[in-house]
């Protein structure tokens, strides 16, 4: 009998592992492992799910011209060329689907995010990994793995999991040395907390090759809602949107992220919030023997001297009620990633791992 087998690559696709957030037999856990804001989304973005409730009956909008608006006026963007999806995955997911298929390569950086090769695979193109330099993206590394078949290079800036950045010359060197049948997509899923950045938002203005996504999951505390963006030529614009869902995003999720991206004093807190305490944890895992790489992002990467004492780490947390993230799966087996949650969750995971260190287990 003749078996029904999926489209080659989907087979080779390892599920994605989200943060964990519990832990059997302890209740009050403090969840550190999703990258997520402590606080939450502004107070504006309930009242505005509130009163989408009224609008269920309705089709949400097909085109998202007011949420494309609202990110125009706050970001400084040009409307006609954002694109709305569910999730800055789905901008992805539409980038491989309609520029990478079989016989064509995405690339990614060793440590890079997980969706980029799910996407790939599932798109039927060959994920093509690239090394980074001490946990830092390697423009020269990138521009050495691109051939005549890459369609598609992904890098976050900042990145998940290392934290890390570089800057917009970097960006533009690597922009210019492409491949001319390639697209460059900055990732800014971290940009928002990046004082100054526009996340290479004037890079996709001035050049055809290049895409950037951003997302409401992080900054703007919308993790659960599910909207993102893509920023692009219009040319690239009018690819996506033909792979697009026409209702990809619900009346309650449209109306969420339009109040969450006016509140720009809610975001500004969040901002300044994260740095401070940002601060004092990557200071605190300094004093107790643990470094970590300067991080631009809402989470540090805390370097341990093996995957064993990581991983014994990572369960003494556990059993005080913290969740933190391994990230053995992006290569990193040594290093622990723990997102900056509020001050009373920095000073506790801070003096958790010192005990640890002292010896406690
Ligand atoms: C969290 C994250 C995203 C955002 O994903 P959403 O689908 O928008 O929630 C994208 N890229 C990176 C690198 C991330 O860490």
């Amino acid at each position: 009998m003749a078996t029904i087998d999926p489209q080659p690559g989907i087979m080779d696709i390892a599920l994605y592992e989200g943060g964990k957030a519990k832990v059997d037999g302890i209740t009050n856990v403090v969840k550190l492992s999703s990258n997520e804001n402590p606080f939450g989304p502004s107070p504006a973005v309930q009242d505005a799910v509130v009163r989408s409730v009224h609008e269920l009956h309705r089709y949400p909008s097909t085109d998202h011209a007011s949420l494309r608006s609202a990110i125009g006026e706050v970001h400084g963007v040009d409307p006609e060329r954002v694109i709305c999806g569910v999730g800055s995955d789905e901008i992805i997911h539409f980038l491989c689907q309609a520029y990478a298929g079989p016989g064509t390569e995405v690339l990614h950086t060793v440590h890079g995010f997980g969706m980029y090769r799910i996407s790939a695979l599932a798109a039927g193109a060959s994920p093509v990994e690239v090394p980074e330099r001490d946990r830092v993206t390697d423009v020269d590394a990138i521009l050495d793995g691109c051939s005549e078949r890459t369609r598609l290079v992904f890098i976050a800036n900042p990145n998940n999991p290392t934290g890390t950045m570089i800057g917009l010359a970097e960006i533009e060197r690597l922009a210019e040395g492409l491949p001319d049948q390639c697209l460059l997509v900055l990732d800014g899923a971290y940009a928002d907390y990046v004082e100054g950045y526009d996340g290479g938002a004037r890079l996709v203005e001035q050049r055809e090759n290049v895409v950037m996504t951003r997302t409401f999951s992080k900054l703007y505390g919308l993790g659960g809602m599910r909207v993102g963006w893509g920023y692009a030529p219009k040319a690239v614009i009018d690819v996506l949107n033909r792979v697009r869902g026409p209702f990809n995003l619900s009346n309650t999720a449209l109306a969420a992220a339009e109040a969450a991206v006016r509140d720009t004093t809610w975001a500004e807190k969040c901002r300044n919030d994260n740095t401070r305490l940002r601060m004092i944890l990557s200071e605190a895992l300094a004093e107790h023997g643990v470094p970590s790489d300067t991080s631009t992002a809402n989470f540090v990467l805390a370097r341990f001297a093996d995957k064993e004492e990581a991983d014994a780490c990572d369960l003494y947390l556990q059993s005080q009620g913290l969740i933190v993230r391994k990230v053995g799966g992006y290569k990193l087996p040594n290093c622990l990633r723990i997102t900056v949650g509020d001050e009373p969750s920095v000073r506790r995971v801070a003096f958790c791992i010192g005990q640890f260190k002292a010896g406690a287990r």
